[in-house]
Parts: C-alpha cells; structure tokens; sequence
C-alpha cells in the first residue's frame, strides 16, 4: 500500500482564501478591520523567521498585523503591563506570545494574562476548560489544524481508534480533547508509556507530537491507518518530523510530509482564530 500524501500546505492555502474573503466583505460592511498582536520576547532566530511567517500572511488575508518584539531581560511585570494595553486596545482582535519564553518569566501567568476573548492560540485557561466540557470557545492552533486534516480526508471518524503521542498543554492534550469530541476513542501516549508499538498497531489514527525525529517505525504501522506528523526536527540541516515518512508512508492509509503537512495549518487556525474572536468583537 502506498498512503495518500495529506496536502497541508494546499489546504492551508484554501483556508487563507476563505479567510480573505470573508476579512474583505466584512470591511466592506463595518469599515473595521482584525488585527493580531504577536510577542515575541528575545531574539531566538528559528522564533523570529516563525514570527516573521505570521506577520507576512497575516498581511496578505488583509489583516492589520503588530508585531511586538521585546527584550530578553524584560521582567515579568513589564511583560504582563505590556499584554494588559493590548488587551485594552479595541484594535487588537487576536493575540499570542511566542514561546518559549525566558526561564525568569513564569509561562502560566502570562498565558493567563490574555484576554481570553482575544486568546488567538486557545492556550488561556478558560479555552482550555471550555475545549474540555464542549463549550464554543478557541482552540489551540496546531491541533485544530490536525483535527480538519483527519476530516478532510477521513470524513467521520467517531469509534475509530486514535492514538495521540505526547501529552504537551499546546499539542497533545487538547489535540486529544477535539479526538474525542469527535467521538474517536482516544489514548494518550507520552515519554513514561511502556508498549508504545502495541498501541500503535491497534490504532486506525496517530497523531506523533514528540519532537524525535523519524521514532515511528513502519512495523508499528496498522496497515491503512491515517498518520498525522506534528514534529518539527532538523537532521543535518533537512526537516523531518516525528515519524519515519519513507518507510511508514508504504504501510499507512494516509500520512501528513513534513514539512508541507501540519505546519502551514497552524498558521492558517491562528488567522482563523483570530477572525473568529473579531466576529465575536462585531458581534456578527
Ligand atoms: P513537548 O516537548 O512539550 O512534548 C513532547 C511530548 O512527547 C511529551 O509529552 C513527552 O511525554 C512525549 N515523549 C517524549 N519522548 C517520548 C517517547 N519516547 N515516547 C512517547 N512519548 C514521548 O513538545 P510539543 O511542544 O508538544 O511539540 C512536539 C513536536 O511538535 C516538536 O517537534 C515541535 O517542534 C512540534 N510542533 C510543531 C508544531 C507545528 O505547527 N507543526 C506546533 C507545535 C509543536
């Protein structure tokens, strides 16, 4: 068998035109226009092209784009000062701060100093609560572009067996809680699990957020299964994800490449995200 190879940058591409033109109209209408704020707290150079990747197409769906870049010695309080005007400014519909951020600034405060309206990365504990007991609100970015990958191409996929690889807050956890709002019956596992082959044989969806390059084996592999590469790893300069693409993409039913799989989704949900909560902000 030879998997169908899952096409993320042609789908993010569809879901930017949409975007666009729904950012048009509403211009049209209401003369308002969605901004997005991106932190970004140092000069890490791989977080900077990434930054840099989101200001470009958050431009190109017509959004007004900020990007805010602060220094590696900021403390805390500034930083949290700094989300507070943004969350204040009504020309900011959708927000997020790179990370990671420096070890001196503690992640949970400042996740949870963001509006939660205006939480473009669903990563404010009042999304994660409401992914959690099936309340509307906005979803983390990477797997919600998982989760229209496996629809896409698989259409229904409740009562199938999906197998989720990492337990991290912005991959693995909520990418499981949307498995199972689909009605997919879900294992979660991470770093401590002991017969990780034996899952993967029985399940009919993997989704691998490990950060190992190619530590997926074709002989795990149920034949025909769907594989879904979050993993993002540079081996002698070349990307390669979480599982092993030459070999497992012989076995499987369908498989995401990396790079060109679940990357340039993530970008797409963030604007989509952040359209969302400027509806909301409208109203509409
Ligand atoms: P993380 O380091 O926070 O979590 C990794 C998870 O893998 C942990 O929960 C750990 O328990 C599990 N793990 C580690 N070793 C394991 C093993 N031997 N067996 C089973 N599980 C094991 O990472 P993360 O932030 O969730 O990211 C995971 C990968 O996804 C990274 O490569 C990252 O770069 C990539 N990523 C990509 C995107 C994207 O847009 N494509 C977005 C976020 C993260």
């Amino acid at each position: 068998m030879t998997a169908k190879i899952i096409d993320g940058k042609a789908v993010a591409a569809e879901i930017r035109a949409e975007i666009t033109v729904e950012v048009k109209a509403i211009k049209e209408k209401t003369g308002k226009t969605p901004g997005l704020a991106v932190v970004l707290v140092g000069d890490d150079p791989a977080s900077k092209i990434y930054v840099g990747n989101k200001e470009k197409q958050a431009k190109e769906a017509g959004f007004n784009s900020y990007n805010i870049i602060l220094p590696q010695e900021i403390s805390e309080a500034e930083l949290l000062e700094k989300i507070d005007s943004l969350n204040k400014n009504p020309d900011i519909h959708g927000m997020i701060v790179q990370l990671p951020l420096p070890k001196h600034i503690k992640e949970s405060a400042v996740i949870n100093a963001v509006d939660p309206k205006k939480d473009a990365d669903g990563f404010h504990i009042e999304n994660v609560g409401k992914l959690n007991t099936g309340q509307d609100g906005l979803v983390p970015c990477t797997p919600l572009g998982c989760m229209i990958l496996l629809k896409k191409n698989l259409g229904d996929i409740s009562g199938k067996n999906a197998l989720v690889i990492g337990r991290s807050n912005i991959v693995g956890k909520p990418m499981a809680a949307l498995l199972l709002r689909e009605s997919a019956t879900v294992t979660i596992a991470h770093s401590k699990t002991k017969n990780l082959p034996e899952l993967c044989k029985t399940a009919d969806i993997i989704i691998a957020a490990i950060g190992k390059p190619n530590f997926v084996k074709a002989e795990w592999i149920k034949p025909g299964a769907a594989l879904i590469d979050v993993g993002i790893n540079r081996v002698d300069s070349k990307l390669c994800g979480d599982i092993d693409f030459a070999t497992t993409s012989k076995v499987a039913g369908f498989i995401t490449p990396v790079p060109g799989g679940v990357g340039p989704m993530t970008i797409a949900c963030l604007l989509g995200n952040t359209l969302k909560a400027f509806r909301k902000s409208l109203n509409i």
